[in-house]
């Protein structure tokens, strides 16, 4: 399938799912369980599609690389087992790895609670010409630390600062910084991996009967999952107060893991698609530089090579 087409796909497939808006933004009008127009017998032509995207995606990422003036970060929030880990490693499959950082945010350390919450995320922005992603985030400030409030005890923060409006303050200062970071030219684009409770469970079994699976399940999951409407109503209130327009929420249904993979390099892909990327135009003088370095080569001793027709010429 030729580019255009392919971004033109890529667009349709991220749209339905991109909140830049939140006021009426409700998580009960997703369902984790969409897959547009898509059926399962569709899915050997959905791993065609994504198979086409990554390979697009890694094309621009190239230019992105070689342009060296934007960079983008690419959030990934979700439940446990909501298929975070898994849409990173297929997605990113064909990326120069020099060119794209992965890091996952787990409990602060004692040196991360020493300073303000966004420090250890900030440290670890991507460089111009990458892309960075983080498997969770500052976003947790307003989740696991909504929903666990003696978290919010351990970060030391004088205590008159603990007010009633501290989640809505966290979410103006993260919209603030990511209007900061757009201005700046890192373009920030969230996804929120949308697994149902049933989904879970059944990912759950699976790693506790699956001997292969088992190291990715821990206990903890099991608890977390107690707090699921808490978590919910925090994912909620967070997507309706920090979707803008320059850095959407994708609100990606993740009981499929095909459908979720298309929609989140989709979404990407227009990300992308959406800079005008191109390779660095070379000026004149690099040009000289270009046809001297040409000539060196062919004069080297032992090259009895006639030399080849010029290029452009
Ligand atoms: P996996 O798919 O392997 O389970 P994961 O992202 O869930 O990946 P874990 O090691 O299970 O990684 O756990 C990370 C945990 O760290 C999550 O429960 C998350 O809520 C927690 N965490 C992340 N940021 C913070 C924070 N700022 N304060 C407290 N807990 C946090
Ligand atoms: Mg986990």
């Amino acid at each position: 399938m030729e580019i255009k087409n392919l971004v033109k796909r890529a667009r349709e497939f991220a749209e339905p799912f991109r909140i830049t808006k939140g006021k009426n933004f409700r998580l009960k009008d997703i369902d984790p369980g969409d897959t547009l127009h898509l059926q399962s017998e569709d899915k050997p032509r959905a791993k065609e599609v994504l198979a086409s995207g990554v390979q697009l995606l890694a094309e621009l990422q190239d230019m992105l690389y070689a342009q060296d003036r934007w960079a983008v970060l690419i959030i990934l929030q979700a439940m446990d087992a909501a298929g975070k880990d898994g849409a990173i490693k297929h997605i990113m499959s064909g990326v120069n790895p020099q060119g794209c950082q992965v890091h996952s945010f787990k409990a602060p350390s004692p040196e991360d609670l020493d300073h303000d919450y966004l420090w250890r995320c900030m440290k670890l922005l991507p460089n111009r010409g990458n892309m960075g992603i983080f498997n969770r985030s500052y976003y947790e400030e307003t989740l696991v630390v909504r929903v666990h409030q003696e978290f919010l005890a351990n970060q030391k923060l004088p205590p008159e600062l603990i007010t009633k409006n501290i989640w809505n303050e966290r979410f103006q200062d993260i919209r603030n910084v990511e209007s900061y970071l757009t201005r700046n030219g890192i373009i920030v684009r969230k996804f929120f991996l949308h697994v149902s409770k049933e989904e879970q469970e059944r990912r759950f079994m699976e790693r506790i009967e699956n001997p292969d699976k088992n190291w990715k399940f821990s206990s903890s999951d099991i608890k977390e999952r107690a707090y699921w409407d808490d978590y919910m109503k925090a994912y909620e209130d967070m997507i309706r107060n920090t979707a803008t327009k320059e850095a959407p929420w994708y609100v990606v249904p993740a009981d499929n893991k095909w459908f979720t993979r298309l929609v989140v390099a989709a979404a990407i892909i227009d990300a992308l698609a959406s800079l005008d990327l191109h390779y660095p135009k070379v000026d004149k003088q690099k040009l000289e530089e270009l046809a001297e370095a040409r000539k060196t080569l062919l004069n080297e001793k032992g090259s009895k090579k006639k030399a080849p027709e010029k290029r452009g010429a």
